[in-house]
């Protein structure tokens, strides 16, 4: 039971650098949950964790 709602923002996708890849749907960007933060495994760079987008909080992805 929470009230906290979470508020996504856009985030340039890590992989593509916002050229668009398989892992942002060719959007260059992805939904990440604010407040927007790298993820920790591979610093921005893009791995297994954060579905190669370089995100923490990637929306959808671990809900
Ligand atoms: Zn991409
Ligand atoms: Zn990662």
């Amino acid at each position: 039971m929470t009230d906290e709602k979470i508020i996504y923002e856009s985030a340039t996708c890590g992989h593509c650098g916002g050229m668009g890849c398989l892992y942002c749907n060719k959007t260059g960007v992805v939904a990440v949950a604010r407040p927007k933060r790298h993820c920790h495994h591979c610093d921005g760079i893009g791995c297994i964790y954060c579905g190669f987008t370089g995100w923490a909080g990637l929306k959808g992805k671990y809900d």
